[in-house]
């Protein structure tokens, strides 16, 4: 089998990247291998062949591989160097439907973006980024996909010697706010222009034509980004890295570092080792998205307009739209969520009512059992607010409510305590739990008792980590 490549990225954006080849892994062996995203690609592809391929053991026929340069706000702080540091795109696929995606490897080591770091990466770690993002898929939320694990064969230190990996990535594209921001900070217009005209013709092909392209464009990457933010929220998800090399101009989820979703609700939760301040807390998310929206304004400002302070006005009063636009998503993630049909003037209170209701409760759980008392009651230690609340929801829900709660809340999603007990078996060589974790979460609305529990007492406070 062959893959057929393009390479619109290197062709389009000459001195947006720089050439490297991947390791050559020592002995490959596959972990796992996502036959349906294959099939969708048009790859038919053999075991052996995933395994070479993706662990950059031998390129594929065609594969021109790139590191992407790119900057970013990290934590706040900005780098105005990061790049592919552990990856490298192979190039872009051409799905039989004719969609384009990237092919990349990630952990398949240095790149001249490398700074310190080995370019390596562990099992664990691109084990979870394709548990994550498989979760993603499944219940429907735009996100990068997860093609293959293969282990290289080689160790990679960490705190200990650890067994290395490459994940196979697929995505709509790579390109992220940190990409233009790179530019920018070079004051390197043709750059950021023609990095903008690629990102409409490959995600935004309509905006092209419109009368002001580059606003167009902002607006479609607010639109995007709102929405994907307001669906993290529904389900609990907190990304933990959201710098601003980790926020794709597609409008998918990317970077699947040390995220991990929330179990008893609570505002302010935090997994990251490294997220000391709450810059990226599960609440603080849809202010980070308008920060970061921000930043990339910032680095659109000069192709919105000649007069630099007209310009400049355009850009603020679209980001002034961020929030209510944000909150409007989240008002329909929310519906949904509580299983109402249509829109009532009432329906923003009763969804805050209803978080400050179930705080301490586990977040998934208590939307899949609104309209079961019995099963709701023990999520809560005191019940006495949701007692209060559960006949507003009643008069509000309607006929119908238990059917469209179970069809829209997942029944499992990637628990903490499941995540990590698969990782670790993983790394020491039973992929079992992983592939059992795997096919669970690939459905995600089929009830399957033990991964539907939240984690046993003693396990936790949970900490994930970054740069692994
Ligand atoms: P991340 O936190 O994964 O989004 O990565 C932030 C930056 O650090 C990116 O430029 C990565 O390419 C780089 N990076 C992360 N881990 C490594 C590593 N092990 N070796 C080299 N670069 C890395
Ligand atoms: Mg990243």
């Amino acid at each position: 089998m062959t893959i057929t490549f393009d390479h619109s990225y290197a062709r389009d954006l000459p001195g947006t990247y720089l050439r490297a080849a991947p390791d050559v892994a020592p002995a490959p062996r596959l972990l796992a291998l996502n036959r349906s995203l294959a099939d969708a690609l048009g790859l038919t592809l053999t075991d052996a062949e995933a395994a070479d391929w993706f662990s950059g053991a031998r390129l594929p026929p065609g594969a021109d591989p790139i590191a992407q340069a790119y900057a970013g706000h990290q934590f706040g702080g900005f780098s105005p160097q990061l790049g592919d540091g552990r990856a490298h795109l192979l190039g872009e696929v051409i799905a039989p439907d004719g969609q384009r995606f990237d092919l990349q490897l990630k952990g398949s080591g240095r790149t001249p973006f490398s700074r310190g770091g080995d370019g390596k990466a562990a099992i664990g770690p691109m084990l979870r980024e394709y548990l994550i993002s498989e979760f993603m898929a499944a219940v429907g939320v735009p996100t990068t996909r997860s093609l293959a694990v293969v282990a290289t064969g080689e160790e990679v230190w960490r705190e200990t010697k650890l067994p290395g990996a490459v994940l196979a990535r697929v995505a709509a594209s790579h390109i992220r706010v940190g990409s233009f921001q790179f530019f920018a900070a070079r004051s390197d217009q043709t750059n950021v222009k023609a990095l903008a005209d690629h990102a409409i013709a490959r995600h935004y092909p309509d905006l092209a034509a419109a009368p002001t392209p580059y606003l167009a464009f902002l607006d479609a990457v607010i639109a995007r980004q709102a929405a994907l933010i307001a669906e993290w929220m529904g389900l609990g998800f907190i990304h933990g890295v959201m710098n601003t090399d980790n926020m794709a101009i597609s409008g998918e989820t990317i970077d699947y570092g040390p995220c991990a979703f929330m179990e008893a609700y609570a505002p302010g939760t935090v997994f990251s080792s490294i997220d000391h301040q709450g810059r990226y807390a599960y609440a603080n998310q849809p202010l980070i998205l308008g920060w970061n929206l921000a930043r990339l304004a910032e680095t659109l400002v000069p192709l919105l307009d000649a007069s630099q302070e007209r310009a400049i006005e355009i850009a603020n009063d679209r980001l002034t739209g961020i929030a209510p636009r944000y909150r409007a998503e989240w008002l329909a993630v929310m519906r949904r969520k509580m299983g109402l049909v249509g829109e009532d003037d009432g329906d923003a209170q009763l969804a805050d009512d209803l978080l400050t209701a179930m705080e301490g409760a586990d977040w998934t759980l208590t939307f899949r059992r609104l309209a079961d008392e019995t099963a709701l009651r023990p999520l809560l230690d005191d019940f006495s607010r949701m007692e209060a609340w559960l006949p507003r929801w009643r008069v509000r829900a309607e006929e119908g409510a238990a059917q469209r709660l179970a069809a829209t809340n997942p029944a499992v999603i990637p628990r903490n305590h499941q995540v990590e007990e698969a990782l670790t078996a993983a790394t020491n060589g039973d992929m079992a739990p992983f592939h059992a974790l795997l096919t669970a979460i690939q459905q995600p609305f089929v009830e399957s008792e033990p991964y539907m529990l939240p984690a046993p007492t003693g396990f936790g406070p949970y900490v994930t980590f970054c740069g692994t």
